[in-house]
C-alpha cells in the first residue's frame, strides 16, 4: 500500500457536490485515511473566473502511480470535466500531489506535484491532512520562498462530506 495526497478543486457548478463525488470516486478505488477541511481560494493566473473549493484526500492505494493518475482522470471526466483554456474554470480538477515518498518525472506525471510549494490552496489542506509529510530527499514541505504569502485562502466551516459551506 502507498500513501498518497490527492489535491481536489472545483469552481464550476455546484462545487461543493463536485468536491464529494470526487472522495466518493477516490474510495471506490483506494482506502481514504484523510480528508482535508474545505478551503475557498482566488484563483491564481488564467482568465477571469471564480473562486476555487479546495481540499486534500489522503488515501492508502494499491495502485501503481499512472494507474491512479487515470483513475483521476477518469474521476475528474465523470463530474463534466473538459479542457478548454489553460488554468481556465473547472467543475473537478484532481492532482496526485504526493506518492508516498516517491519521485518521477514522466511526460505525463510528475510526482511529487510541481507546484506543492507555490500553492497556499495546496500547502494548507495538505498539511492539515498530512502534518509530517515530507519531500522525497526527506526534506519537510515548506511554502518556497516568497511564494504564498500573498495568496488570499480562507477555511470553510463546513465539512467536506456536508451541505453548503459557510465561511468562518
Ligand atoms: P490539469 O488538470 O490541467 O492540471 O492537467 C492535468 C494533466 O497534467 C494530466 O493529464 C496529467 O497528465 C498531467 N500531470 C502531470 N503531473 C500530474 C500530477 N502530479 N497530478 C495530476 N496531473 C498531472
Amino acid at each position: 500500500m502507498s500513501r498518497c495526497a490527492i489535491g481536489v478543486g472545483s469552481n464550476l457548478g455546484d462545487r461543493a457536490a463536485h468536491v464529494r463525488a470526487a472522495i466518493r470516486g477516490l474510495r471506490a478505488v483506494s482506502a481514504i485515511v484523510g480528508v482535508s477541511s474545505l478551503y475557498e481560494s482566488a484563483p491564481v493566473g488564467g482568465p477571469d473566473q471564480g473562486p476555487y473549493l479546495n481540499a486534500v484526500v489522503l488515501i492508502d492505494t494499491a495502485r501503481p502511480p499512472m494507474s491512479l493518475l487515470r483513475d483521476l482522470l477518469l474521476i475528474e471526466r465523470a463530474r463534466g470535466r473538459t479542457r478548454e483554456a489553460k488554468w481556465g474554470p473547472r467543475t473537478l480538477d484532481l492532482d496526485l500531489l504526493l506518492y508516498d515518498r516517491l519521485s518521477l518525472d514522466l511526460p505525463q506525471l510528475t510526482v511529487p506535484h510541481p507546484q506543492i510549494r507555490y500553492r497556499r490552496f495546496v500547502l494548507d489542506p495538505l498539511l492539515e491532512v498530512w502534518p509530517d509529510a515530507t519531500m522525497p530527499d526527506g526534506s519537510a514541505i515548506e511554502p518556497a520562498a516568497g511564494a504564498v504569502a500573498e495568496q488570499v485562502l480562507q477555511r470553510l466551516e463546513e465539512e467536506p462530506g456536508g451541505a453548503e459551506p459557510t465561511r468562518t
